[in-house]
């Protein structure tokens, strides 16, 4: 499939008073129209913040965009000017937050945030705009949809307003959604289900979907590819049936150990030791050497360049090799 966004080289600072943070050092990655990419890593890995900059609502100061292309549709969005950049936010792309109490206004029905979407962007009638609200919250799974869409989000429960959320980004018929934690505040069954309405929506409008999560359970069935993400870096890409069967990357190994699985019931959960970085204190060499099992002495002096492992399969290990063949 077509290239629909392209990150290359994309750095992203952060001035504090404790000094520069390099929330983002020198991330690519690549996602084709009906393709869905997982963005993976912990809190502080620079996931969220990655999103962000390619959606240009990072919060600047003190978040900047100090390098790199965000090439969407053959245009570098980093070159365009204010006006043209919310121009291709939610039209062409568009983006679902984990929380939607706190990203849908409170005091307006849910009705009349959708049907604003279309009479701000299409100048759609009033009358008009909320037959196709109802439409909406019909294809997203709302239950008695023209009876509710009057209703403010807090009469609904968080699966459906997280389906609100979803029937928001999906108004304008974007090219592109950027999930980050969508799924994260419900429990595990609504979870499932709301994943799997975002997975079905993505294939039938042919969307490129970058779903951002810090749980390597929660994209296995959905994800086509993965990029992991540590301490503001990529540290792995690979095709999602690929890493969960041979990790490259001592890091995803950890990862991968630490889902709980039904067939392991009483067996003890691998953790990885340790926290990630501070941002502003990244260590030198490979930034995973405090954490990782394997590390030498070259580890804490060199970082390792992002090899190519395989066929669409990137690892940023000295010993990729060895983590490869020790998972087969
Ligand atoms: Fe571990 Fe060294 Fe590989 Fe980093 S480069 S992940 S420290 S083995
Ligand atoms: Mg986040």
């Amino acid at each position: 499939d077509a290239t629909l966004l392209e990150v290359r080289d994309l750095r992203v600072e952060f001035r504090t008073r404790d000094g520069v943070a390099q929330a983002v050092n020198g991330v690519s990655y690549r996602v084709a129209a009906g393709q869905t990419l997982a963005v993976l890593g912990e809190s502080g890995s620079g996931k969220s913040v990655t999103a962000q900059a390619v959606m240009g609502i990072l919060d600047s100061p003190p978040g900047f965009v100090t390098g790199g292309e965000v090439v969407f549709q053959g245009r570098d969005l980093l070159k365009l000017g204010k006006d043209e950049r919310r121009k291709v936010r939610g039209a062409k792309m568009a983006m679902i937050f984990q929380d939607a109490l706190s990203s849908l206004n409170p005091v307006l029905s849910v009705g009349a945030q959708l049907g604003e979407m279309f009479r701000v962007h299409e100048g759609t009638s009033r009358k008009e705009a909320r037959e196709r609200a109802v439409e909406l919250m019909e294809r997203v799974g709302i239950p008695a949809a023209r009876q509710r869409v009057g209703d403010y989000p807090h009469q609904f429960s968080g699966g459906m307003r997280q389906r609100i959320m979803i029937a928001m980004a999906l108004a304008l018929a974007p090219d592109l959604i950027i999930a980050d934690e969508p799924t994260t505040a419900l429990d595990v069954t609504v979870q499932a289900q709301v994943m799997d309405l975002l997975a079905e929506l993505q294939r039938e409008y042919h969307m490129g979907l970058i779903l951002i999560t810090h749980d390597l359970g929660v994209v296995a069935d959905v994800a086509d590819t993965i990029a992991v993400m540590y301490a503001g870096r990529i540290v792995e890409t690979a095709p999602v049936h690929h890493l969960y069967k041979a990790p490259a990357h001592p890091y995803t190994r950890g990862l991968l150990e630490s889902i709980p699985r039904l067939d392991h019931k009483g067996q003890e959960l691998y953790a990885i030791k340790g926290l990630p970085p501070n941002p502003a204190a990244i260590p030198p060499g490979c930034p995973f050497h405090p954490r990782c099992p394997l590390a030498r002495d070259v580890c804490r002096t060199d970082p390792p360049p992002l090899y190519d492992v395989g066929p669409g399969r990137t690892s940023a290990c000295h010993f990729w090799k060895e983590t490869l063949d020790g998972a087969r």
